[in-house]
């Protein structure tokens, strides 16, 4: 994924009027330096820009105002080096649109105990400036995250940057298209969704096209487009002599090559995001999509099979927060169980269409026939996934409302070959365990279609969750599973009594 430093969150600092000029001047002078600190600092992926220092109503409003129309702004910082109360703060929070991070830090960590009188002491006031700020963001149930601490701690610039990049993700969403290509997979439950409601709540739309408007891209590929992809393919990945030039199967490889070709160009053109298909509905199609989808994943794009409209979005979303780390985010489906007790694993998997950024060793690219959908064999790339911790998220539509159920994992590096297994697949142990985890999930309703997180904690989630005002619900190693039931029950009624 690109870098994410075109985008920009501001750094507000409270303030009023009271404290005569030599005060206000030290305050903006020291905010400017934390500002600067932050921007130039190599954890946090976004420009942090310094805004001066707001006083009353006006200067709050006008400045909140500028935020929201800043096409680059993804989000406000703010704090209070001194006292700025909060009433003034009121008209500016009412406008507020953008993301919102309290940062409850001081300009100096250290009480100068020799030498602090009266100016210091008036000068350095966030311990209590900040709780008057927090008080009405509270009063006014904004959802904000509120970090506290030393503004050069490592653990501060973290928990800023986890946020920078939570909001650089919802900055994603908003506008975003996604294209589902025919309907969702007959019958399905968990794929559906009210995609009205999405696009209200998320920012994002997701529209239809026939199969047909795909397959007219692709036909107009043309031979020399397709035998430079195919070179490409020879280069990266592992080719037997069945898929290579003259092999029985090359014909289905220059096929899968001329459907990525046409589906690139398809959402190049329209500025897509992400995607989704159904082997239900491929007229037109020689094979269903694998190689091609793998490939477009690694490069970006959000995708889900069988109509899901809402994977690709999370998946699109985590690939945005995790720009420029090592590891994967990937469409991911829970396949098969190992229910051995002292080695419990799920194997994760999907058809055809497991994310080529997953690979651990170089991916083999193989032709085989598919039980569903009545085409030709489609072309894939097999391959192992590292292990490490991970974590799965599902975003289901619970018809009041949507939720994200967060699992964490332990990614397990596979000791076994799975010859005739030929799709790629993922390996791993839920936390807590393999039985209290698999049940919470099925209590909350989470959906077999995940996206598997190699780079990600459940922070980045949460804050994402909070931004997009989206019950979040985790099942990690203290989950116990009779609390979580009561939890559900509770969640359940804060929803509906926030609605
Ligand atoms: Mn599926």
């Amino acid at each position: 994924m690109s870098s994410l430093k075109n985008l920009e969150v501001w750094f507000i600092t409270g303030s009023q009027d009271l404290y005569g000029e030599e005060t206000l001047k030290q305050a903006a002078a020291h905010s400017e330096e934390i500002a600067a600190f932050l921007n130039s600092n190599t954890n946090i992926p976004v420009q942090v820009k310094f805004k001066p220092i707001v006083k009353n109503t006006t200067e709050i409003y006008d400045t909140i105002v500028a935020a929201n129309t800043e096409q680059n702004c993804i989000g406000i910082i703010t704090w209070m080096h001194t006292f700025s109360p909060a009433k003034m703060w009121i008209r500016g929070l009412q406008a507020l649109q953008k993301p919102l991070l309290h940062l409850h830090t001081q300009f100096n960590r250290d009480i100068p105990w020799d030498t602090m009188d009266m100016d210091f002491m008036n000068l350095n006031q966030s311990a209590h400036g900040d709780r008057e700020f927090g008080f009405i963001v509270s009063r006014m149930k904004i959802a904000r995250k509120v970090v506290t601490g030393y503004w050069q701690d490592e653990d501060v610039l973290e928990r800023i940057n986890i946020w920078a990049r939570a909001a650089a993700a919802w900055h994603d969403w908003q506008g975003a298209k996604f294209v589902r290509f025919g309907d969702n997979m007959r019958y399905v439950a968990v794929t559906e969704g009210d995609k009205v409601e999405a696009e209200i709540k998320f920012g994002f739309s997701v529209n239809t096209h026939g199969i047909g408007d795909l397959v007219e891209e692709i036909d107009a590929v043309t031979e020399d487009q397709v035998n430079a992809i195919l070179k490409e393919y020879e280069n990266l990945y592992v080719l037997n002599a069945d898929v290579s030039e003259g092999g029985s199967k090359r014909k289905q490889v220059y096929d899968a090559a001329k459907i990525e070709l046409g589906l690139r160009a398809f959402l190049e053109k329209g500025n897509y995001k992400g995607f989704t298909d159904t082997f239900e509905d491929l007229h037109g199609l020689v094979q269903l999509p694998g190689l091609a989808v793998q490939r477009l994943m690694q490069d970006g794009y959000g995708f889900a099979g069988e109509g899901d409209w809402k994977t690709p979005a999370i998946v699109r979303a985590c690939k945005i927060m995790a720009s420029g780390y090592e590891g994967a985010n990937a469409f991911m489906e829970d396949y098969t169980y190992h229910f051995d007790p002292k080695n419990a694993l799920v194997l994760g998997s999907h058809m055809l269409e497991v994310d080529a950024s997953l690979a651990s060793d170089k991916p083999k690219l193989e032709v085989h026939p598919l039980g569903i959908g009545g085409k030709d064999d489609p072309a894939r790339l097999v391959f192992n996934a590292k292990g490490g911790k991970a974590l799965n998220a599902s975003l289901v539509d619970m018809g009041d409302r949507f939720r994200l159920v967060v699992n964490t994992v332990q990614g397990i590096d596979s000791k076994e070959d799975l010859p005739k297994l030929p799709v790629a697949r993922v390996l791993w142990q839920p936390e807590p365990d393999m039985k209290t985890a698999c049940s919470a999930w099925i209590y909350a309703g989470g959906a077999h279609h995940t996206v598997y997180s190699q780079n990600l904690t459940p922070e980045y989630l949460e804050d994402f969750a909070r931004i997009a005002n989206l019950e979040l619900i985790l099942i990690d190693k203290s989950t116990k599973l009779d609390q979580f039931e009561k939890d559900l029950r509770l969640s359940e009624i804060y929803y509906k009594m926030k609605h």
